[in-house]
């Protein structure tokens, strides 16, 4: 499959940020937005513990611990997904890529098929903040004081590295995450607009170096 056979004017946005700094309510409003489909790595991982799937029962004590699961589940649980989002019109991605090392396997793979990410968002969320919203929700195992902050930590080790990774391809976009949804969401739909007037062709040269990111 080409870049040009796979839904080339498809939006691929990617949602970065703490857990608690809003990244699923805000992938869904901003998927919703544009007609383009919501994908959690967290959510599948989830509803795949609860079904007690093979995937399921292997991740969760992992999940539940607030630590990363390996990158080949993660692949190969994300892969289909992604790629029918992709060929129906692109996709709002949140909680993949994780880490610099699973932007890069994805790109591998990903940046072939032409499905690679186009925009990443980060929301910035200060930490009293993120704990303070994690504990309102207290969503499930992962959600305890001593989860939640070891799940921050992993962040600022491992997911954080990846502004800088987005940054340097020129394909990030801040915004202040501890605001009310509505002008958090508001704000992120203004930015992507703009870059996606401004970087048109990008689904088109998903494939070049600079643009081939996921
Ligand atoms: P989330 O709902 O995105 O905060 O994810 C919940 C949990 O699922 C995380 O704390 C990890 O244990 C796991 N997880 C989700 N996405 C990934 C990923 N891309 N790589 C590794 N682990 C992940």
């Amino acid at each position: 499959m080409t870049m040009q056979s796979a839904a080339p004017r498809a939006k691929r946005i990617l949602m970065i940020g703490a857990p608690g700094a809003g990244k699923g309510t805000q992938a869904q409003l901003i998927a919703q937005q544009f007609g383009i489909t919501h994908i959690a790595s967290g959510d599948l991982l989830r509803r795949n513990i609860a079904e007690g799937t093979t995937i399921g029962r292997t991740v969760e004590q992992l999940v539940n611990k607030g630590e990363l699961v390996p990158d080949a589940i993660i692949m190969d649980m994300l892969r289909k997904p992604v790629l029918a989002a992709n060929a129906a019109g692109g996709y709002v991605l949140d909680g993949f890529p994780r880490t610099v090392e699973q932007a890069e396997a994805a790109y591998r793979t990903a940046g072939n098929l032409g499905v690679g990410v186009q925009i990443a968002v980060h929301l910035d969320v200060p930490e009293d903040e993120l704990i303070r919203r994690m504990l309102a929700r207290a969503r499930g195992a992962d959600d305890t004081v001593d989860v939640i902050k070891h799940r921050i930590k992993v962040y600022e080790e491992k997911t954080r590295p990846l502004l800088e990774y987005y940054q340097q391809r020129e394909l990030l976009i801040q915004v202040n995450g501890a605001r009310p949804v509505g002008e958090v969401t508001w704000s992120i739909v203004v930015q992507l607009q703009r870059a996606f007037k401004q970087r048109p062709a990008a689904a088109r040269t998903a494939t070049a170096p600079d643009r081939a990111v996921a």
